[in-house]
C-alpha cells in the first residue's frame, strides 16, 4: 500500500487553499462541508469562491503564496494552475510537517484527495495514488450505483440505537451477529426504502433486539463451494456468507486470494493436508463442526469446488444435522467446469459427446468402476485426483476399447495463476504429462471433446491436436 487511507476531522481546523479559480472552487466547497476554516492564497479570487467565502467567512490573502502562509494549518491544497507555485506549496508543507495536496500534481502532493462517495456518515473514498484517475472514476461509478441513497439514514439510526444494544448484549460476537442479522432483515430493506417511520421504526427495532436478547444464539454450519480457485468464480452468495461466518474451517486446495474474501476477525482453521503435516482425519472435521456451530458460532466449511463433488460433503453435512443443528450448503464451481471452461473444452458437443461422468479413481475402488462405459464413444469421463494414477487409468480405458487416438487432457490448477493445459491422445497423454512435471491440483479429461482443447483461442500453452470442428469418433 503506497497511500494509507484516512478521514480527518476537519472542523474548526484552518486549511490552507491556494488558487482563486474553479478548481480552487471546487476544492473550497467539499473543504467547507468538512467543517474546514479557510485560508485562501490568490492575487485574484473568481465569482465562484468569493461568493462561497462570502457567505461562510474565511479568510482571503490577497497576494502571491509565500511559505509562512502555511504556518498554522492542518493541510494546505495547491489548486493553482503554475506548478512551480504548486511545488512551491509543497515545499512549504514539508517543511512545516503540514500534509499538501496538489491538485493532479501528485510529485507536489504529500497526499492524495480520493473520489468519494458521499452517504454520510458512510462516505467511500476511492484511489489510485495516481496511477488510473479513470479506473477510480469508473469504481466511483460503479460503487455510486451499489449504495442505496437512504444508506446515510440507515447508519445514523444505528448510530442512534448503538447503546441499546450495547446494554442489551453484553457480549459483542453477539452484538456483531445481531447487527448482521438486522442489516440484512426487512427493517433494515424497509428504512432503505424510506417506508418507515421514525417511532414505528424504533418500536420495531426495540422489539427486534428483545426477541434477541431473550434467545440463545444458535449456530449454523455453511458448506461452501469455494470454486476452482480464482475468488471471482465464487457465488454472491459464498461471498456474503464469508463476510459472516466466526469462524472458517478451509481446505488445502482453497487458495489464499479465495480467503482474502473471509470476514478478516474470522477465526481460520486449515484442516487441509499440508506437506509434512498431518491430515485433521474427517471424524475430527465432523467433530470441530459440530463443536463450534453449538458454540452460536456461525461456521463457513469452506471447500475446494463444489462441497458435494468428491468433498466429503455429504457426510459433513450429515455429521452436523445429527447433531442437530442447521446446515446449509451453497454450492460451487467443480474443479471440471472450471478446467472445461479455461481449456475451451465442451463438456459435451453434438456429435462428439453426449454425456459426461465425472469419476475419481484413486485407490482400491478404481478396479469397481464401469471402465467399459467410461471408454464408451460420445462419452467424455473427468478423472479427479488422477495425477499419479494416470498410467494406471489409460491402461484400464485401452484394456476396455478405447481407441489409443482417443484425445486427452490434462488441465492443472485450472482458473488459478499458473495454470497449465497438456493435450494428447491415450497414446501418449501420460508421457506428455509426465515430461511437463505436472503436479496437482490437475484433472485429467478422456473424450473426442479433449481434442478442443486449446483450440479456442484460450489460454493454453499446449498446440492442438485435432482442428476446430472436426468431429471424430
Ligand atoms: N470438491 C472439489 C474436488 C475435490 S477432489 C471440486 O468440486 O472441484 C480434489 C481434486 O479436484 C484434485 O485432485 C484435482 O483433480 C481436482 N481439482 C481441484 N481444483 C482443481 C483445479 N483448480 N484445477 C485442476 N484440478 C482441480
Amino acid at each position: 500500500m503506497d497511500y494509507l487511507p484516512l478521514f480527518l476531522d476537519l472542523r474548526g481546523r484552518t486549511v490552507l487553499l491556494v488558487g482563486g479559480g474553479e478548481v480552487a472552487a471546487r476544492k473550497a466547497s467539499l473543504l467547507l462541508e468538512a467543517g474546514a476554516s479557510l485560508r485562501v492564497v490568490s492575487p485574484v479570487l473568481g465569482g465562484e469562491l468569493a461568493e462561497l467565502l462570502a457567505r461562510h467567512g474565511g479568510e482571503h490573502l490577497p497576494m502571491a503564496f509565500e511559505a509562512a502562509h502555511i504556518a498554522g494549518c492542518a493541510l494546505a491544497i495547491a489548486a493553482t494552475d503554475d506548478a512551480a507555485a504548486n511545488l512551491a506549496v509543497g515545499a512549504a508543507g514539508r517543511a512545516a510537517n503540514v500534509w499538501v495536496n496538489a491538485v493532479d500534481d501528485p510529485a507536489a502532493s504529500s497526499c492524495l484527495m480520493p473520489a468519494i462517495i458521499d452517504r454520510s456518515p458512510i462516505v467511500v473514498a476511492v484511489g489510485s495514488g495516481g496511477a488510473s484517475p479513470t479506473m477510480v472514476r469508473r469504481l466511483r461509478a460503479q460503487i455510486e450505483s451499489l449504495l442505496p441513497q437512504r444508506l446515510g439514514d440507515l447508519a445514523r439510526r444505528a448510530g442512534g440505537w448503538r447503546a441499546a444494544v450495547r446494554a442489551a448484549l453484553p457480549d459483542t460476537d453477539r452484538r456483531r451477529r445481531f447487527w448482521d442479522t438486522f442489516f440484512e432483515g426487512e427493517l433494515a430493506a424497509r428504512l432503505l426504502a424510506g417506508a418507515v417511520g421514525d417511532a414505528q421504526a424504533d418500536a420495531q427495532f426495540q422489539a427486534l433486539l428483545a426477541a434477541d436478547a431473550g434467545s440463545a444464539p444458535r449456530g449454523i454450519v455453511w458448506l461452501i463451494g469455494a470454486g476452482p480457485g480464482d475468488p471471482d468464480l465464487l457465488t454472491l452468495r459464498a461471498q456474503q456468507l464469508l463476510q459472516q461466518c466466526d469462524v472458517v474451517l478451509h481446505d488445502r486446495l482453497v487458495p489464499e486470494a479465495v480467503l482474502a474474501r473471509v470476514r478478516r476477525d474470522a477465526l481460520r482453521i486449515s484442516v487441509g493436508k499440508q506437506p509434512g503435516q498431518h491430515r485433521t482425519t474427517q471424524a475430527r472435521i465432523n467433530e470441530l463442526l459440530v463443536d463450534y456451530a453449538r458454540r452460536g458460532w456461525r461456521v463457513a466449511r469452506l471447500k475446494g469446488g463444489d462441497p458435494l463433488v468428491f468433498g466429503r460433503g455429504g457426510e459433513e453435512l450429515a455429521a452436523v444435522l445429527a447433531a442437530g443443528l442447521p446446515a446449509m450448503v451453497v454450492p460451487g464451481i467443480t474443479a471440471a467446469l472450471g478446467a472445461a471452461a479455461e481449456s475451451g473444452i465442451p463438456l459435451t458437443h453434438r456429435g462428439s459427446s453426449q454425456s459426461v461422468v465425472f469419476v475419481t479413481a484413486m485407490g482400491e475402488s478404481a478396479a469397481a468402476l464401469d471402465w467399459r462405459t467410461l471408454a464408451a464413444p460420445l462419452q467424455t469421463a473427468v478423472f479427479y485426483m488422477g495425477s499419479a494414477q494416470l498410467p494406471a487409468i489409460v491402461e484400464q480405458l485401452r484394456a476396455h476399447g478405447a481407441p489409443a487416438l482417443r484425445a486427452a487432457a490434462v488441465i492443472e490448477r485450472a482458473t488459478q495463476p499458473g495454470q497449465r493445459l497438456v493435450a494428447g491422445t491415450l497414446a501418449d497423454i501420460a508421457a506428455r504429462t509426465a515430461a511437463a512435471g505436472i503436479g496437482a491440483p490437475a484433472l485429467l479429461v478422456v473424450g473426442d471433446v479433449a481434442g478442443y482443447a486449446g483450440t479456442l483461442g484460450l489460454a493454453a500453452q499446449a498446440a492442438p491436436i485435432h482442428p476446430p470442428g472436426a468431429e471424430r469418433r
